[in-house]
C-alpha cells in the first residue's frame, strides 16, 4: 500500500516536471519569436534608409555628370587666342598690336600666320572651276579712315547731317580702328566674273561655294546678314575672317557669328575648364 502511494506521489512530481519543461520551452520560444520579430522590425527601416540613400548618391552622380557634360567646352580655344580678336564697333584694335605681313596673290598683304590657309583655300576654289580674287585685304589706318570718310560724304550728299551721316557710314565702312581689314585677319573676295559688292554677289559659285567650305581652311564668313543686329554690319557676304579651323567648324555648325562664338567660350574660365578636362 505504501509503494502503491510512493509510486503515484512519484508519477504526480514527474507529470509536474513534465508540465513545467514544456511551459519553460514554449516561454523560449516565444521570448525567441519575438526578439527575431522585434529585430527585422528595427533592421527594416535602416534598409530602407540605407537604400534611399544610395538612390540620392546615384541620382547625384548622374546630375553631376550631365552638368560637366554641359559645361565642358567643345573646343580647345581660348578668347585670349590671336585667331579669336574680337574687333567690332565696341572692340578697339589694341594700340600695341603688331602686325607682321605677307604678300598674297601679288598685289595684297595679310598677317602671315594666315597666308598658306588663305592661299589653299583660293587654290581649291580655283581647282574646283571657279575664279575667286581678293578684292581688299590688310588696310592701313589711313586707308582705312579714306574709305570711312569717303562713305560719310556720299550720305552729306543726300542730306544727311554730320552725325547721321557717320551714323549710317559705319553699318557699311568699319569706323577707322574697329575694321578687321587693319588687323591683316581678313580679306574680301569676290568673283572675277562678278566684282560688283552688291546683293547678287551671294548668288555667285564663287560665294556659294566659300560659304561651304571656307571653314576647312579656318576662314569664318564674319558677317552672315542675319546676324547683323549682332555684327552691326549691314551686309557684307564677301568678308571671310581667319579664326581658325577649330573655331570656324564650331561656328559653323552652330550657326554663330564671332561675337556669338565669344560669348560661347566666355562661360568657360580658365580655372573651371581646366577642372573638367
Ligand atoms: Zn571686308
Amino acid at each position: 500500500m505504501k509503494k502503491i502511494k510512493e509510486n503515484g506521489i512519484r508519477n504526480i512530481v514527474h507529470t509536474n516536471i513534465c508540465i513545467i519543461i514544456m511551459i519553460l520551452v514554449v516561454l523560449i520560444l516565444t521570448i525567441l519569436y519575438k526578439y527575431i520579430t522585434y529585430k527585422n522590425e528595427i533592421q527594416a527601416p535602416l534598409e530602407t534608409s540605407v537604400n534611399v540613400e544610395e538612390l540620392y548618391n546615384t541620382t547625384k552622380t548622374e546630375e553631376e555628370d550631365i552638368n560637366e557634360e554641359e559645361n565642358k567646352k567643345d573646343v580647345n580655344s581660348n578668347i585670349s587666342d590671336w585667331e579669336l580678336l574680337l574687333v567690332n564697333k565696341n572692340h578697339k584694335i589694341p594700340d600695341d598690336y603688331i602686325i607682321e605681313l605677307e604678300e598674297i596673290e601679288t598685289t595684297h598683304k595679310v598677317d602671315k600666320r594666315i597666308a598658306s590657309s588663305l592661299e589653299a583655300m583660293l587654290n581649291e576654289a580655283r581647282k574646283q572651276g571657279l575664279s575667286p580674287i581678293i578684292c581688299s585685304s590688310y588696310r592701313t589706318n589711313t586707308k582705312q579712315k579714306q574709305l570711312y570718310n569717303d562713305k560719310i560724304k556720299e550720305y552729306r550728299k543726300l542730306g544727311y547731317n554730320r552725325a547721321k551721316a557717320e551714323e549710317l557710314a559705319s553699318y557699311w565702312v568699319a569706323i577707322p580702328g574697329t575694321g578687321e581689314h587693319e588687323t591683316g585677319l581678313a580679306v574680301d573676295i569676290v568673283s572675277k566674273n562678278y566684282q560688283i559688292l552688291d546683293e547678287k554677289q551671294e548668288e555667285t559659285d564663287v560665294q556659294k561655294w566659300l560659304m561651304e567650305n571656307s571653314y576647312k581652311y579656318g576662314f569664318a564668313l564674319r558677317y552672315p546678314t542675319d546676324k547683323k543686329e549682332i555684327t552691326m554690319i549691314n551686309y557684307e557676304p564677301w568678308h571671310y575672317r581667319y579664326v581658325g579651323i577649330e573655331n570656324a567648324t564650331y561656328m559653323k555648325e552652330h550657326g554663330m557669328c564671332l561675337e556669338e562664338y565669344i560669348d560661347y567660350l566666355k562661360q568657360f574660365d580658365e580655372e573651371k575648364y581646366k577642372e573638367l578636362v
